[in-house]
């Protein structure tokens, strides 16, 4: 059986990012939060864009400082935003205030604190160094070098950085749609409006599958419930592969008698790339790519690529494991993130509890990390059975159990997948 690693490989390999010419939006920097940058930015200003002052204080020629440590201050003040200062002249020097463009000929600013003004003239108090609170031309971006490459999620930061450069529109990818369906007689909906008869429970998997397909900056295209009936689940499959660029069922690809995804999948000529991994929760985890050519006529843009397909257990446990380690980092490749976008983010935390595992498959355990003194520290849930959905609440982490390793001693350090 494929181990974690080889599966994550695997996937990533499958997945051919989106093209930025052709798999593009342009968009107005304001809906432009999570999105991610589809070419690299470059701003034809410097910045800072005129050499200006870093303090309120006074603009001086350094020079000066040779001959003399009483200047002749100047009558206009510097404040920010007023237009181009009058030149300095030898010995003379302008009050100027954070963000105001120093006059020509000075180079030094010295802090209103470090200097004590006597009507029109100004003493020193300290030796400045030349340049000193001058926040120079240039000096954090020279016009036309890329301000943020392609491949970046614009967070808060990168939006202020964008609206500095005057970027009302960027160019960003399209975000991949996801389409989420649940396989099982069992389910019901839960707007379905009307109560579970014996058998039944509720497709919770739609939910919490959708919002972890948000979270990683997808659309989600809830497809909803299909029977395990082989007909309606084929025209279900083949409807969330025509709509969407990924394809997310979960249930029915364990080896019971009603599970028919693998065997739908092979029929409509799909590639199966993994059909188990040794992951626990998630060993029966199928992962296929759709060949432009096996799908159904659709003629737009999405058809012409070939599809991806994750078949998770329909435990919400193993699911929602399955989404963590491969779903997301796949997701994000596809819609062109960078690199460290691909992989999970593992922390070294200290097990606040004895965590167990069989030691046959890599093992994931959910439960909390938080941070004490600085320290991350990692709670483990109450319960580890796959089928409990109740004992995920809280989740924001996995604790990792490598091969062979069977017991973390609460106290001990482990690593701990955030999620
Ligand atoms: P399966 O992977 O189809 O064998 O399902 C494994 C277990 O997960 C069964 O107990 C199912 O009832 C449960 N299950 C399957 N799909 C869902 C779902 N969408 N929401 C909640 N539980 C589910
Ligand atoms: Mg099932």
């Amino acid at each position: 059986m494929i181990t974690v690693t080889e599966a994550e490989t695997c996937i990533l390999n499958l997945v051919q990012p989106f093209e930025p010419d052709r798999d593009r939006d342009r968009i107005a920097l304001t809906d432009a939060l999570g999105r991610v940058l589809a070419r690299d930015v470059a701003s034809a200003m410097d910045f800072p864009h005129f050499d200006n002052s870093a303090m309120d204080g006074y603009a001086l020629r350094y020079e000066d400082l040779a001959q003399t440590t009483k200047l002749s201050i100047v009558d206009a003040d510097i404040p920010a935003g007023t237009g181009v200062p009058k030149p300095l002249e030898r010995g003379q020097c302008a009050r100027i205030f954070t963000g105001g463009m120093l006059p020509e000929g000075a180079d030094t600013v010295v802090m209103q604190e470090d200097a004590e003004r006597d009507g029109n003239s100004l003493n020193l108090k300290i030796e400045p160094q030349q340049g000193d609170y001058v926040r120079r031309r240039g000096e954090f971006y020279r016009a036309g070098s890329t301000l943020i490459p392609s491949g970046a999620r614009i967070s808060a930061s990168e939006l202020g950085v964008l609206a500095a450069a005057q970027c009302k529109i960027v160019d960003v990818y399209r975000q991949p749609v996801v389409a989420i369906l649940s396989t099982g007689s069992e389910l019901v909906d839960l707007y379905a409006d009307r109560s579970l008869t014996p058998g039944q429970i509720i497709d919770s998997n739609q939910y919490a599958l959708t919002a972890l397909v948000k979270q990683a900056g997808a659309i989600a295209y809830p497809i909803g419930i299909v029977p395990d009936r082989q007909e309606e689940l084929l025209a279900a499959i083949t409807r969330a592969i025509a709509v969407a660029d990924v394809v997310i069922s979960s249930g029915g690809v364990s080896v019971g008698d009603y599970d028919y995804v693998d065997r739908l999948l092979d029929r409509i000529g799909a590639d199966i790339c993994i059909r188990a991994c040794a992951i626990k929760p998630g060993k029966p985890l199928t992962v296929a790519t759709i060949p432009a050519r096996s799908q159904a006529e659709a003629p737009d843009r999405k058809s012409q690529r070939s599809k991806l397909y994750f078949g998770v257990p329909g435990n919400p446990a193993s699911a929602m494991v399955c989404f963590w380690r491969f779903v997301r980092g796949a997701i994000a490749k596809l819609g062109g993130a960078e690199k460290s976008h691909w992989h999970p983010k593992f922390i070294k935390a200290i097990a606040l509890g004895d965590l167990h595992a069989q030691g046959r498959r890599e093992t994931y355990l959910w439960g909390n990390l938080s941070l004490s003194d600085g320290y991350w520290q990692f709670t483990p849930a109450s319960n580890y059975s796959s089928g409990n959905p109740v004992s995920l609440a809280g989740t924001n982490g996995l604790a990792v159990l490598r091969v062979n390793q069977t017991y973390v001693p609460a106290g001990d350090e482990v690593l701990v997948m955030s999620v």
